[in-house]
């Protein structure tokens, strides 16, 4: 193995400046895939109060592209949107892949769990007649693994299916499992870079990233989007957005990238094609544990001072009417 954590770490950052993650990883990605072939991680992908998106995001990966992914870096032995298998023999994957391969396989969890009334409103298998709700397979599968990846905003903290009033009581993995490291990757939907990027670090180094305070890995989640947002240069000169469309920053229009930790400024979305401020949405700070409660309104004027007091954002507020372009020429 030819790099270092550190030049790992390095490259990831760097993969963020346009070029794709295999390609910035290179001739060291491929021989760890060509080591993992041997023995590949079994991965149990279990998914509970979620709309889907975070796999969809994993298979909209480009490079590496998904069928890589799964045919040569781990060995996913259960997914329930694409095992093609279904009911009781699938469940009972669960069960032996826990069993046998204990304390070494990675259980990757998509959306939160329903914890209310003992977990009744998210059951995900069946087997001899018995329910397994989301929460049992959690706390059993994840105490077991070697480590869990919490795959998106929900999983990692509750995300949608948490707001308020959360009526289903949906919580975080975090809460579920407490003897096995939880690793969050938190945007809603999770970027694949951010998940490929931990599951090949995991393969490479044996480890788990060095995580922030809120669990995700430091080398995703660097440092406010606002720092070196793509529209900067207009929050600098006091040049800010009245209507969606319109030229500037969009700090009046909602935007959270003040209190937004991830890379999206630099990495963007579908293989850097564009990403949220830079197509006209404010951000909403879905990588952070406030999302969503806090971070609404989406749209529009929002709060001007967090719960610790502290006025953000830093601009004297305007009364903005939010009209769309489009309604704007109607007028
Ligand atoms: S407020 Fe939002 S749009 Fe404006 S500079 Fe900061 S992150 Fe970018
Ligand atoms: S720019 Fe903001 S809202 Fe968009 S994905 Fe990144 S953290 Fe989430």
């Amino acid at each position: 193995m030819g790099l270092t954590r550190r030049e790992f770490i390095k490259l990831c950052m760097s993969s963020a400046a346009g070029a794709s993650l295999l390609t910035m990883l290179g001739p060291e990605l491929e021989e760890t895939l060509a080591l993992a072939a041997d023995g590949k991680p079994p991965v149990l992908w279990i998914q509970g109060a979620s709309c889907t998106g975070c796999s969809i995001s994993l298979l909209n990966s480009v490079e590496p592209g998904i069928a890589k992914v799964i045919l040569d870096v781990i060995s996913l032995r259960y997914h329930p949107n694409i095992m093609a298998g279904a009911g009781h023999l699938c469940a009972e994957v669960l069960e032996e892949t826990a069993t046998k391969y204990k304390d070494q396989f990675l259980l990757v969890v998509e959306g939160g769990i329903p914890t209310k009334d003992k977990g009744i409103y998210c059951i995900i298998a069946e087997k001899d007649g018995k329910e397994l709700t989301m929460l049992q397979a959690v706390s059993t599968l994840g105490n077991a693994a070697a480590a869990v990846i919490a795959a998106g905003q929900c999983a990692s903290f509750g995300g949608i299916p948490g707001a308020a009033p959360n009526p289903t009581g949906v919580v975080g993995v975090n809460k579920v499992v407490t003897k096995k490291p939880v690793i969050n990757i938190s945007l809603c939907p999770m970027h694949p870079d951010h998940f490929l990027g931990t599951v090949i670090y995991i393969l490479m180094y044996g480890q788990i990233p060095e995580l922030d305070k809120f669990g995700r890995p430091k080398m995703f989640y660097p440092e406010p989007i606002h720092d070196d947002c793509w529209r900067r240069q207009y929050f600098d000169v006091g040049k800010f957005a009245q209507y969606a469309g319109d030229e500037g920053c969009l700090a009046l229009l909602g935007c959270k990238g003040f209190v937004a930790m991830a890379d999206c400024n630099k990495r963007g979305w579908n293989n850097n094609v564009n990403w949220c401020v830079r197509a006209g949405a404010p951000c909403m700070a879905c990588s952070e544990p406030t999302f969503p409660d806090e971070s609404a309104p989406f749209y529009g004027l929002y709060p001007l001072t967090n719960k610790a007091g502290v006025a953000y954002p830093p601009v004297v507020p305007q009364k903005v009417e939010f009209v769309t372009p489009l309604e704007k020429k109607a007028l």
